[in-house]
């Protein structure tokens, strides 16, 4: 469906549910979820590869705001400096599994030798097990999400192709996407496709729609990045970070900030003692 006819269809829903009159629930401040401390919505900062940036950069900007966030990391970036991603998870930051060898589409140049199209599920079972126990031996930590490399989720080519959600579903409590469109739907995500929005190259103001979008529907977003600096490619904003966290810290704008882990944990506890 073209872009217009999918806008003219969410119109006319739009209209259905505004013509449902006086019992037609108002837009409120409260939660229709009902998170944590009477929050709006949930939102979690999720940055991606194990860069440097994200220590040296990132980690000073957390602590002044007090915010926990989630670094997806491939053991091979976390080598090259132990000890800085030691202070991250000191610090309270959820360590997330990136895999193993970061294989994405082979149409990506960077990937054309350890392509998704070339891979098989048993491989990459193994090496998202690898990555958790490699993450374990650096780190002491145990990653319980995931976050797709390239937002990814096949192995395979053509008739042969097969997803790997599944094998995500198994090995860990929430896979996470990248440039998806939305937050996510508490009482109907599958955890383990939870939606991923760009944070990169963005300043408030285009951040802060996102945010009020996901508090009049109780929703949780998820924003993904890479770098963390001034400026640049695939860098998430310092000033950003800054404008972000303070307003979800915030008590009046009802916003519980948490890991992904975090959330996806809340929501499968909620989903067990739901009635
Ligand atoms: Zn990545």
């Amino acid at each position: 469906m073209s872009i217009t006819g999918r806008v003219a269809v969410v119109m006319a829903m739009l209209g259905t549910i505004a013509s449902v009159g006086p019992h037609a629930v108002p837009p409120t401040q409260t939660s229709p979820y009902g998170w944590p401390g009477g929050a709006r919505m949930a939102l979690s900062l999720s940055f991606d590869d194990g860069r440097a940036s994200q220590v040296t950069q990132g980690l000073p900007v957390f602590a002044r705001h007090g915010a926990k966030v989630t670094l997806f990391v491939v053991p091979s970036a976390v080598e090259r400096d132990v000890n800085g991603w030691k202070q991250a998870v000191a610090a309270g930051h959820e360590i997330g599994n990136h895999s193993l060898t970061h294989s994405c589409s082979g149409n990506f140049a960077f990937s054309r030798a350890r392509a998704l199209e070339d891979h098989t599920l048993d491989r990459m079972r193994q090496e998202l097990a690898d990555a958790n126990r490699q993450i374990i031996a650096l780190l002491g930590v145990t990653p319980r999400t995931f976050a797709y490399p390239c937002g990814q989720t096949f192995v395979g080519r053509g008739k042969e192709t097969r997803s790997y959600v599944p094998l995500v579903a198994e090995q860990f409590l929430a896979g996470r996407g990248w440039l998806d469109e939305s937050a996510n739907d508490p009482a109907f995500v599958d955890l383990a496709q939870t939606m991923g929005v760009e944070m990169d190259g963005k300043d408030f103001t285009q951040i802060r729609p996102l945010i009020d979008d996901a508090g009049t529907r109780g929703a949780w977003l998820v924003l993904a990045g890479h770098e963390i600096g001034r400026d640049g490619r695939q860098t998430t904003r310092v000033a950003m970070l800054d404008e972000l966290l303070t307003y979800a810290k915030a008590p009046a704008n009802g916003i519980w900030l948490a890991t992904v882990a975090e959330a996806a944990e809340e929501i499968v506890r909620r989903r067990r003692t739901a009635p």
